[in-house]
């Protein structure tokens, strides 16, 4: 039933903080690019997200409505239109298999898997009720879309990536990605199993790092938080000199006594 109703909502898009309300049942694409198909840009058993949740079997869905310049699997995730097309019974299938063969969860993500939500929804309606499943995201969902999966998943791991209007504006093209974020975290805190992860940017320890970890105690003290320093210089830095590297030690110590000052409850 929700997921005949999300169908239905397409018809004026609001899944996303974009809230370009498109018309994706009359062929109409907003920013994320998606339509009424979804397609998959990979399915498999993952080990390299938490140890809480591995071995996971990763949905991963083609197309984003977030434009990162620091992306290591752009541009295929941020392209709806690329990838598998597969029918909700054949997902379904594989994560089932894949449970009978060890993963200890199926998580959903992307690109981003909020702009797919009717599809996951199918897919959900066909897994068993004792499957644990994760939706890892962006954070930039609007209430409606989560109130479309709330009782449905048992934990949310969200990115949550710049600590101040100015960067987003400058690295995403979005200053209120605070706010959508944030809102989003303190639902999910109340709603699921909450894992909080935060990308370490070269150059960004101060700016963004430091004002999510002090939010991050203030209003939500013993979330679970995992650390991230591996980034990787990929692709698309013209424009962004100091995304041009990797993270160095001294960030990465930096980052850690940040975390430490602050009293989080890191995970790995
Ligand atoms: S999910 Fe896509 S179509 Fe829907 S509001 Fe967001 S950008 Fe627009």
């Amino acid at each position: 039933m929700r997921a005949r109703a999300v169908r239905a909502a397409l018809a004026d898009c609001q899944l996303c903080v974009h809230r370009c309300g498109v018309n994706r049942l009359a062929g109409e694409r907003g920013p994320c690019g998606a339509g009424l198909e979804s397609r998959f840009f990979s399915l498999q058993t993952e080990v390299s997200d938490e140890l809480e949740l591995i071995p996971t079997f990763a949905i991963t869905f083609s197309g984003c409505d977030l434009r990162c310049p620091f992306c290591i699997t752009a541009p295929p995730s941020w392209q709806a239109d690329l990838g598998q097309r597969l029918s909700a019974a054949e997902v379904a299938h594989r994560a089932m298999q894949a449970l009978e063969q060890g993963a200890r969860t199926i998580m959903f993500l992307g690109g981003e898997p909020t702009i797919h939500l009717a599809t996951v929804l199918d897919v959900i309606s066909l897994l068993p009720d004792s499957a644990r499943l994760i939706w890892k995201t962006n954070g930039r969902c609007t209430a409606e879309a989560r109130r479309w999966l709330e009782g449905l998943i048992e934990g949310w791991v969200v990115d949550f990536k710049f600590g101040n209007p100015d960067c987003s504006r400058r690295l995403v093209g979005d200053s209120g990605y605070m706010t959508a974020v944030q809102e989003t975290l303190v639902w999910a805190a109340e709603h699921s199993d909450l894992v909080v992860r935060h990308l370490v940017m070269p150059g960004h320890v101060a700016c963004c790092w430091q004002p999510v970890a002090a939010w991050l105690a203030e209003r939500l003290p013993g979330v679970k938080v995992n650390l991230r320093t591996g980034f990787w210089p990929a692709r698309m830095m013209a424009g962004f000199p100091e995304l041009q590297r990797f993270v160095e030690p001294e960030e990465a110590q930096q980052a850690s006594r940040i975390a430490t000052q602050y009293q989080l409850r890191l995970i790995s």
